[in-house]
C-alpha cells in the first residue's frame, strides 16, 4: 500500500476479531471493522451504533447493516461545515461512538496544487466569475487542505473528543488500493 508517509502511527491491519485492540472489543467500532473487512452477515439493526465520518471519495463503499451506522461524508472527511450534524447524532440520537475515516490517495491531499484546475472548471463549466472562484478556493482550501492523512485523521479524532467529552472516537483509514478499513494506532 502507498498511502503514507507517517511512521509515528501505525496502521493495523483487521482481518479477525483477535486483531482488535483491547480497546475497541465489543464496541461498535470493532463492528464496523469487521463487518467491512469480514463481508459478515447481518441483520438490520434497529437504532444506530455509530456515526462514520468519511471523505465523499467515489472509491469508498462501506459494506454495513442496515441502520447500523449514521455516515456524514465531505470533501476529506473532516468536522468542516458538518460539525452540527455530528452534534445532532450525538445529543439527540444517543451515538457514543464514532469512526473517524481517512483514505489513501485523498484528493484533499495537498489540496492547494490543485487551484488552477478548480478555478478553470467553475468558470468554464458553471459559469463562475474567475476571480470569485479563485477567492472560494483559497477560503476553503485554509479549511480542507492535508498535508498527510493520517496525521489529519488523528487530528480530527483528538479535535472530536475534546468537543465531546465521553465519546470512542477511532482513526482507520480506508484503502482505496484493496477496499479494506484499518485502524490507526495512535502514540
Ligand atoms: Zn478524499
Amino acid at each position: 500500500m502507498s498511502m503514507t508517509e507517517n511512521m509515528t502511527n501505525k496502521l493495523v491491519s483487521v482481518n479477525n476479531e483477535w486483531d482488535i485492540p483491547e480497546v475497541y472489543c465489543g464496541t461498535p467500532v470493532s463492528r464496523l471493522i469487521l463487518y467491512h473487512n469480514l463481508n459478515l452477515p447481518s441483520n438490520r439493526y434497529k437504532r444506530a451504533e455509530i456515526l462514520t465520518l468519511m471523505c465523499m471519495d467515489n472509491r469508498q463503499s462501506l459494506r454495513l447493516p442496515g441502520n447500523f451506522s449514521f455516515i456524514v461524508r465531505n470533501a476529506g472527511g473532516t468536522l468542516n461545515g458538518v460539525s452540527f450534524s455530528v452534534s445532532f447524532a450525538v445529543a439527540v440520537a444517543g451515538i457514543r461512538h464514532i469512526a473517524v475515516i481517512g483514505h489513501s490517495d485523498c484528493m484533499m491531499v495537498n489540496l492547494g496544487s490543485r487551484k488552477a484546475e478548480f478555478v478553470r472548471g467553475l468558470s468554464e463549466d458553471s459559469g463562475w466569475d474567475k476571480a470569485a472562484a479563485e477567492s472560494h478556493f483559497l477560503d476553503s482550501c485554509v479549511l480542507f487542505n492535508k498535508e498527510d492523512v493520517v496525521s489529519s485523521v488523528i487530528s480530527e479524532a483528538e479535535l472530536i473528543r475534546s468537543q465531546h467529552a465521553g465519546i470512542v472516537v477511532a482513526p482507520m483509514l480506508y484503502s482505496v488500493e484493496d477496499d479494506l478499513l484499518y485502524l490507526i494506532e495512535e502514540n
